[in-house]
């Protein structure tokens, strides 16, 4: 089976209290790439301008993701984005964003990136994404990330993107400012009624929710000591989350394998934030994966014992 991934292919300036990277590697569809290259085949789906060069397209060749479906752009530049991080690793300014390739881009899949079995529509302006929903007809699985920036400056077009897909994977903040709906729970209600089936709260350092129709799952966040650059932890996350979709095709895609995915995407994004950009994942080993797995069962099994409360 495949799993082809629509967003952004980037250059990231980051500052976080522990270092700053001038110029990087990064981008939505990027981050979770290697992510959900774990997981199944992926195709990634984006424009890169003159200045992508060898070194970025062998980051995602290394870990076996298809770039057919880059399309270079002679004499673009491409996408960058730059933020800052302060001690609170939850909050993030950005200070620029620079669309560059992605302003003129009209996107034309290959026929294999069409013929998809789950589609991933990463951050980026909403009317690419539906542009992209639309050529993928026969995906049996589709989900869809966004941003602020596109809810306060795109919101009809993101509107009718998120009618289009299966599953909404938002941070907390902006499941709130999407719906106007300050508690969770009827957030995510309201989304339902929109069309998607799935909901997923990304919730930081806190972790994250999901919301079916069979009902309701949290995972926190992986513990970390070191946390040092929290760019593409949610894009990671939905690289495991929808990588482990993938890679199940003959199951029912029903609550309790989304609430395995959760376990996944929870590893993948505690990966990613361990050091900057995409440096931890481009490295990381299946090995590595199933231990932090395992080890996130452990920490989030409790046994009640029968007590006799008081009235
Ligand atoms: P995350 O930390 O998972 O929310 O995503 C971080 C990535 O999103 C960075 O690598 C950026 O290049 C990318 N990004 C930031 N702003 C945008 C935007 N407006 N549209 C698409 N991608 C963006």
């Amino acid at each position: 089976m495949s799993l082809t991934v629509v967003g952004s292919i980037a250059f990231d300036a980051v500052r976080t209290p522990f270092g700053a990277r001038e110029r990087m590697l990064g981008g939505s569809a990027v981050h979770f790439s290697l992510a959900a290259s774990f997981f199944d085949a992926v195709r990634v789906v984006g424009p890169v301008g003159d200045d992508f060069g060898e070194a970025e397209y062998e980051v995602l060749r290394g870990r076996g993701v298809d770039t057919e479906d880059i399309e270079h752009v002679a004499g673009g530049r491409t996408f960058f984005w730059s933020g800052v991080y302060g001690w609170d690793l939850n909050e993030r300014d950005t200070l620029d964003t620079q669309l560059n390739v992605f302003a003129e881009f009209e996107p034309k899949l290959s026929a294999a990136s069409r013929a998809c079995d789950v589609l991933f529509l990463a951050n980026i302006q909403p009317d690419l994404q539906r542009q992209v929903r639309a050529q993928c007809e026969s995906a049996r699985f589709v989900a869809l990330d966004s941003m602020n920036l596109w809810i306060e400056v795109a919101r009809d077009s993101l509107l009718a993107a998120i009618s289009e897909v299966d599953c909404l994977i938002l941070n907390d903040a902006e499941l709130r400012q999407l719906t106007e709906e300050p508690n969770l729970v009827r957030a995510a209600r309201r989304i339902r009624e929109w069309g998607p089936r799935v909901v997923v709260a990304k919730q930081g350092e806190y972790g994250a929710a999901l919301v079916t129709e069979e009902g309701f799952f949290a995972l926190p966040a992986f513990p970390l000591e070191t946390v040092v650059d929290p760019t593409g932890a949610g894009d990671s996350f939905a690289g495991g989350f929808v990588g482990y979709v993938a890679a199940h095709p003959g199951e029912p895609l029903g609550h309790e394998l989304l609430c395995r995915a959760m376990a996944y995407g929870t590893a993948l994004a505690s990966f990613n934030v361990e050091e900057f950009g995409t440096e931890r994942v481009a490295r990381l080993t299946a090995v590595e994966i199933a231990a932090r797995v395992a080890e996130l069962g452990r920490i989030t099994r409790f046994v009640d014992k029968p007590l006799a409360l008081r009235d």
